[in-house]
């Protein structure tokens, strides 16, 4: 008998269910100085030579109002109707005026031909609700600018903190919509990046432009067929994950983190899908693109540097380097009306000078981390015969 004068009923033993296992665990990050072969029990997606046509419960998206009054209107009611609010920093990088606030959530800039511009290259929501912006995105100019590069292989290279997570996610998108077969190949350094700067985002992006994601192979499909494949390459054993299928898009975020045996394989594979090749050709390309978004230093920097700015390469070692095929976007913090007004002072003002100059104003000719700083301006000095 127990002190409440009742005996206890035996204690049934809890069953425990097994937890699954999530479908992707992340990996350990290692320790500084990255190894370059990746344990073995690292995830992988296998590789399949095709993939089953998804089924689309929804209508496909519809395209962006292509009609130039209609789009006129737009900018004009956008501006029109748009809030008091200027970003006191940036500027717009066709003009050079201020942005305004519209719908309570993208920035536009001030001048109506500008505006027109943006609002021509946005993506506009599906269906209408009061109170919502009437579009899911509104690319800034610097943005546009990417889009329209006919250059086969491009670095975006400028300051941290110009939206290239965003702006690479949305580039793939929009390239996805255009381009009927796409395949595009989304890339950054570690599974945890990827994750955190994209996957997460995923589900409801996709949802709301009439795409599906599935995690399982971290893949978007898209009603025309068109495929974003998101992933990562941290070790030189995760290059063949990538090489097995050929990209008439690949992205690499934060370019500068990877190995250059990375950038130089995987890039060789952006040479045209197949299922891509017709939309591709009507889209004026005549072959695949590479986008490299990257603020300096890091690993890949001088390849970087060589490759795509100065186009200084070493003809030894690459003897087949075609600089015509190489080019580079410089973008600034400027360009980006997203960021608060104080970035600068809250959040780069305690960097070294050198690593200030790479980060806030895009500098590639600063390298840091030696046992000096090499600046470019301060080091390198014209010697008259
Ligand atoms: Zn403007």
């Amino acid at each position: 008998m127990s002190e409440w004068g009742t005996a206890r009923p035996p204690v049934r033993p809890v069953r425990r269910t097994r937890r699954r296992p999530p479908a992707e665990p992340p990996q350990d990050p290692g320790p500084p100085g990255t190894p370059a072969v990746a344990p073995p029990e690292l995830p992988r997606i296998p590789f399949q030579s095709s993939w089953p046509a998804p089924t689309f419960d929804d209508d496909p998206p519809p395209l962006p109002d292509d009609d130039p009054v209609l789009i006129r209107q737009a900018a004009t009611l956008a501006l029109a109707t748009a809030s008091e609010r200027r970003h006191p920093v940036a500027r717009c990088r066709w003009c050079g005026g201020p942005f305004r606030w519209v719908f309570e959530q993208h920035w536009l800039c001030a001048s109506e031909d500008c505006a027109y511009r943006q609002l021509a290259s946005a993506v506009r929501r599906r269906g209408m609700s009061e109170n919502q912006s009437p579009y899911l995105f509104v690319p800034l100019p610097v943005q546009i600018e990417v889009e329209e590069d006919m250059t086969p292989n491009l670095l975006v290279a400028g300051a941290a903190g110009t939206s290239k997570s965003y702006g690479a996610r949305w580039l793939a998108y929009k390239f996805c919509r255009r381009i009927a077969g796409a395949r595009v190949l989304l890339l950054r350094l570690t599974y945890q990046e990827l994750e955190r700067n994209h996957l997460q985002f995923f589900p409801g992006e996709a949802r709301e432009l009439g795409a599906k994601y599935v995690g399982s192979v971290r893949q978007c499909r898209f009603p025309n067929n068109s495929i974003i494949f998101a992933g990562y390459c941290r070790f030189l054993t995760d290059i063949t994950q990538h090489i097995g299928v050929e990209y008439d898009l690949v992205i690499f975020e934060e370019g500068i983190q990877f190995f250059v045996k990375a950038l130089e394989e995987i890039s060789s594979r952006a040479r045209g899908s197949e299922p891509g090749r017709a939309s591709m050709r009507a889209a004026g390309f005549t072959g695949g693109l590479v986008r490299i978004l990257s603020n300096p230093g890091g690993r890949a920097m001088l390849y970087l540097s060589d490759a795509y700015i100065t186009k200084t390469l070493d003809q030894t070692e690459y003897p087949e380097y075609d600089p015509h095929h190489f080019g580079h976007l410089h973008t600034t913090l400027e360009d980006n009306p997203y960021l608060p007004p104080d970035y600068i002072e809250k959040h780069l003002s305690h960097l070294s000078k050198a690593r200030f100059k790479q980060l806030r104003a895009g500098d590639w000719t600063v390298q840091v981390g030696q046992f000096f700083d090499f600046e470019t301006d301060l080091h390198v000095a014209r010697v008259e015969a």
